[in-house]
């Protein structure tokens, strides 16, 4: 039951759950960050750092935010804008670096 960033984290992805993962799987995207849902062990570290609450165990995530489980997916399954293939699972955000590009959906999110 990997963890999920929801909609709270568009436009302050702030990283601070990126500094408390024990094994590295949350990539920073361009207005968001996505946990890899592959390498994600799962442990809770991430939830209670995170200023907005924005991440919520997979079958926990509130009903309004169920696009999220599947957009999570997305970011490592399909080809990102700019890249020619799925990030897959690289093993390791810090390696990877900012990515500096989102899905089509958080993309494409209204500004608050
Ligand atoms: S639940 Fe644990 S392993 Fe998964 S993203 Fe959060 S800190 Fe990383
Ligand atoms: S701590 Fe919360 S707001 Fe910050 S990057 Fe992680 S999910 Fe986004």
């Amino acid at each position: 039951v990997p963890y999920v960033i929801g909609s709270a984290c568009i436009d302050v992805n702030d990283k601070a759950c990126v500094d408390v993962c024990p094994v590295d799987c949350i990539y920073e995207g361009e207005r968001k960050s996505y946990i890899n849902p592959r390498e994600c062990i799962d442990c809770g570290a991430c939830v209670d750092v995170c200023p907005v609450q924005a991440i919520a165990m997979d079958r926990r995530v509130a009903p309004d935010e169920e696009a999220f489980v599947a957009d999570g997916r997305d970011f490592f399954e399909k080809v990102l804008e700019g890249r020619s293939e799925p990030l897959g699972a690289p093993g390791g955000a810090s390696g990877v670096g900012a990515l500096h590009v989102d899905t089509p959906f958080v993309a494409a999110w209204r500004r608050e």
